[in-house]
């Protein structure tokens, strides 16, 4: 029988439900459960594929081709389960579904309303494509208080009176600010956060407090009595040092004992600590640190290149050294300062990206990566990069570009309809934007004997993609010559995925995102290898 636990977020933004869902999900795998977890977004764009980095943050991409909330990167590299397309939902999707069924007739002439159409709709996202998990947790984005989530909440008070409340916990996540001047610790915004719950009908079983500095039990006490939670059930998680303490500090707090007395459940195993201790230790005590070049055009917004962060961190983590990121923006990059930028940097890092603005900067700086033989990772649009450099450069293909900037120069990059003769496999119509590009996980064949090859100890590889724009094969004889191998390929040879170059300690561009796949326990093999080079530099 599956439970249903639901986050919501009260005072402010940001806080942390995702990390407390996604801790909270190891802790009761670890206790013998099969747990999912799920994302409800309160705003109106269909999927996060369409805003802007500054926006929302990164864009993160499942295995079957979703575009979703960063969130679910958190949930995969906390719990290890690979998130789907139906674990991520906003109010558009809904809306959209709602509004296409009503143009279809399907709601046979009744007038269609938020309740209890949309919330009808919520409420069989919420068990939609299960697979006999014990817990569905699932996050609601936004805080209480805001009119775009009073849908969702009320989905959700619905639902646990559906499932019967004994199946159903509500955990509401608020802020316990501490005040510099009076040295003091704040409950009120608490308390008026739960009763801005309570007043649409939901009653919260657990508040997790999140603060800088311990709660006492007086204020404990207090949220106790005011918020009518036993205080056992007012749990707080004081600010982490890094991320991956999050699980421990809730495991102090038993936030996974007192949710399964919720349920009456039994703890069938004991929390395995062990490998977040070992992340914690070696990421906070070690001393040695390799300098990395992060060079984007969303690097103001830490958020942005989230799982990229995260898998160096991983990465770092198998090579024992800490990662010194240094971001710098491809927009303001000027030419002339590349070489005193990238003077002290041991590794190179180009992530995925649109549009022209900042494109001169990245073509240089791995120019320079290429010279200087510095380790280099281009990603994606960062691969796309490292082509149009090199032909430009080493091939004399003074005009060689990308259609995505460029209409009129030498297509190299370019959307497959523009250069494939058959013209089958046509995509990315420019017309509508939202998930027409190549998006999931594809295989590629790897090159035997090639540094992919070795670094990924196998042929065949499974990436996640997320780009519209692809290498023209035909130019793989030309680059070959000059010492840039095409050392991936999609399995009918097809599509370029990977490139390397022969007379370089290591230089890597792939079309995918590994970053997505990388895991604190499973740090990402391409990430361990690129930051062992760095180190090595
Ligand atoms: N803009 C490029 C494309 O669409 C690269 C995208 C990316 O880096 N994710 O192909």
């Amino acid at each position: 029988m599956t439970r249903y636990i639901f986050v919501t977020g009260g005072v402010v933004s940001s806080i942390g439900k995702g990390l407390s869902s996604a801790s909270l999900a190891y802790l009761l795998q670890s206790r013998g459960y099969k747990v999912r977890l799920r994302k409800l977004d309160p705003y109106l764009n269909v999927d996060p594929g369409t805003m802007s980095p500054f926006q929302h943050g990164e864009v993160f991409v499942t295995d079957d081709g979703a575009e979703t909330d960063l969130d679910l990167g958190h949930y995969e590299r906390f719990s290890g389960v690979s998130a789907k397309k139906s674990d991520n939902i906003t109010t558009g999707k809904i809306y959209n579904d709602v509004l296409n069924r009503e143009r279809e007739g399907k709601y046979l002439g009744k007038t269609v309303q938020v309740i209890p159409h949309i919330t009808d709709r919520i409420k069989e996202f919420i068990k939609k494509d299960s697979s006999k998990e014990d817990f569905v947790i699932c996050e609601i984005g936004g805080i209480v208080g805001d009119i775009e989530s009073l849908p969702f909440i009320e989905a959700i008070r619905q639902f646990a009176n559906d499932v019967g409340k004994k199946n159903a916990l509500f955990i509401h996540l608020t802020l316990v600010p501490y005040l510099k001047s009076s040295d003091e610790i704040k409950t009120k915004p608490t308390q008026h956060s739960v009763k801005e719950l309570r007043s649409i009908g939901v009653q919260p079983d657990i508040i997790i407090c999140r603060s800088e500095r311990p709660i006492p039990l007086e204020h404990r006490k207090k949220i106790s009595l005011f918020c009518n939670v036993n205080i056992k059930n007012v749990i707080e998680t004081v600010d982490v040092r890094t991320i991956y303490e999050a699980p421990i500090s809730f495991y102090k707090e038993k936030l996974d004992i007192q949710v399964l007395n919720y349920f009456k459940l039994k703890t069938k195993k004991s929390v395995d600590l062990k490998p977040w201790k070992k992340i914690t230790k070696t990421i906070l005590q070690n001393k040695k640190q390799v300098n990395i070049a992060l060079i984007g055009k969303y690097v103001e917004l830490k958020d942005a290149y989230k799982s990229l962060d995260e898998a160096l961190t991983h990465g770092g983590i198998e090579n024992n050294i800490k990662i010194n990121l240094i971001r710098i923006d491809s927009e303001k990059l000027k030419i002339s300062e590349i070489k005193s930028k990238l003077k002290n940097i041991s590794g190179i890092l180009i992530p995925g990206g649109f549009g022209k603005r900042g494109t001169d900067g990245k073509i240089e700086s791995i120019k320079y990566a290429r010279i200087n033989k510095i380790p280099f990772l281009g990603i994606c649009y960062g691969m796309q990069m490292a082509i149009i450099e090199f032909a430009r450069n080493k091939l004399n293909l003074k005009k060689a570009t990308s259609s995505e900037f460029d209409k009129k120069g030498l297509h190299i990059i370019g959307l497959l309809n523009e250069w494939t003769k058959d013209g089958k496999k046509i995509q990315g119509t420019e017309k509508n934007l939202g998930g027409t590009m190549r998006l999931g996980s594809y295989d590629a064949k790897l090159k035997k004997n090639s540094l992919i090859q070795k670094i990924y100890k196998t042929n065949l590889i499974k990436e996640r993609h997320r780009h519209r724009y692809e290498v023209n094969i035909a130019f793989k004889d030309k680059f070959e010559k000059k010492g840039m191998l095409f050392s991936g390929l999609s399995p009918d040879g097809s599509l370029p995925e990977i490139i390397e170059l022969k007379n370089h300690p290591w230089f890597i561009g792939v079309q995918f995102h590994p970053e997505f796949k990388s895991r604190p326990l499973s740090p990402h093999p391409l990430f361990s290898s690129f930051i062992k080079a760095s180190k090595n530099h």
